[in-house]
């Protein structure tokens, strides 16, 4: 909830808009679990409250730590479903990897999330719980929705949690911290340069050519790259800042010259920043990691044409980082 509906939600319990405050702003202090550890509330009302409400909307269910900091955490949600996300700390950062969705319904070939299908989406307090999760060991500084599900298909809850946690009372998060990463959904991309132009919009290219990327991408035989490029004009004129482009290197798929060049072209036109991610395997796809030379001879090329490019460093190569794999792990293991 925003600050103003937990006013209106004390409100409507009979209290005082003021104390929907206290709880709105207890909520993100350090170590609260439950109303009653906010220590503003009168005791009886804290009390009242946990018997009837659930402050937090689930607990971690599983984690995973890498040698290099990453924290993969499995969230259990009320209803039994669980949910992915990630801390990835650097020096001056702390991203967190957020899931959308339990599941995911576009189900790309290289991506654990999708194997199968949408379960259902997570309401903007499973998001905003994510971060809060892992802000409490170090404050979070930027949160990229690159995690499980399509965030827009998830449109409304996305745009909320973004709202909540960039709410001055709360996070506090400026919204050119979030970064929503999309396999292409141009009504929707439409309208996030409309309704939240300060967030950064990352697009899931993989191939920018439509028979490679339908083959990998399926949602691309629905809405293929002329439409999606469509969208991404009116956004670029409406945003007037730098998208990013994710490509996953898949050997054998969609790395010789002529997709590097078609990369290129598309990067160029929206003067983006180019993404290459290496391929994490997954058991159950036939794709396999490409090369380290393969990669370096891809990302020269793309970078010879004047493209901004990186290659996304390995994190917690030894603890299920890519998308989707731990909540697999865990559901294969009842
Ligand atoms: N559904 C959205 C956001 C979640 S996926 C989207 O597709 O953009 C976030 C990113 O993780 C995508 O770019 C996706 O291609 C990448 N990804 C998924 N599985 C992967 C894997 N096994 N190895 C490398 N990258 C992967
Ligand atoms: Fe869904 Fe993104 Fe995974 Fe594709 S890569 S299946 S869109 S989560």
């Amino acid at each position: 909830m925003s600050l103003a509906e937990t006013r209106s939600w004390a409100e409507s319990l009979g209290l005082p808009g003021y104390r929907g405050q206290q709880v709105f702003e207890g909520l993100y202090a350090p170590g609260t679990n439950r109303f009653a550890d906010i220590s503003v509330l009168p005791r009886e009302l804290a009390e009242r409250l946990d018997a009837e409400h659930r402050l937090i909307p689930g607990e971690e269910s599983r984690r995973q730590e890498s040698a290099d900091g990453t924290v993969k955490s499995l969230l259990r949600m009320h209803d039994g479903k669980l949910v992915e996300c990630v801390s990835i700390p650097t020096e001056d950062r702390h991203t967190i990897c957020v899931s959308s969705q339990v599941g995911c319904a576009v189900g790309c070939t290289f991506c654990a999330s999708g194997l199968n299908g949408v379960e259902r989406d997570l309401t903007a307090g499973e998001i905003v719980y994510q971060i809060l999760f892992h802000h409490r060991r170090r404050p979070v500084t930027n949160v990229v929705f690159m995690g499980s599900g399509e965030p827009l298909f998830n449109y409304d809850n996305v745009v909320k949690a973004i709202r909540v946690l960039a709410e001055p009372r709360g996070l506090g998060m400026g919204k050119r911290r979030f970064t929503v990463s999309t396999s292409g959904v141009p009504k929707r991309i439409r309208q996030l340069g409309v309704d939240e132009p300060q967030v950064t919009l990352a697009f899931s290219l993989h191939a920018a050519d439509d028979e490679t990327r339908s083959r990998i991408v399926p949602i691309n035989r629905r809405w293929p790259l002329a439409e999606v490029m469509d969208a991404m004009d009116e956004y670029s004129a409406a945003v007037n800042r730098r998208m990013t482009l994710e490509y996953v290197l898949l050997a054998e798929s969609n790395m010789t010259d002529a997709h590097a060049d078609s990369l290129a072209a598309v990067a160029q036109k929206y003067r983006a920043h180019v993404n290459l991610i290496p391929f994490n395997p997954v058991f159950e796809t036939t794709h396999q990691r490409p090369e380290t030379e393969a990669v370096n001879a891809f990302a020269a090329r793309v970078a010879a044409q004047g493209v901004n490019i990186t290659v996304r460093g390995q994190r917690g190569a030894d603890i299920d980082a890519a998308c989707g794999q731990l909540r697999r792990r865990e559901m294969s293991q009842g």
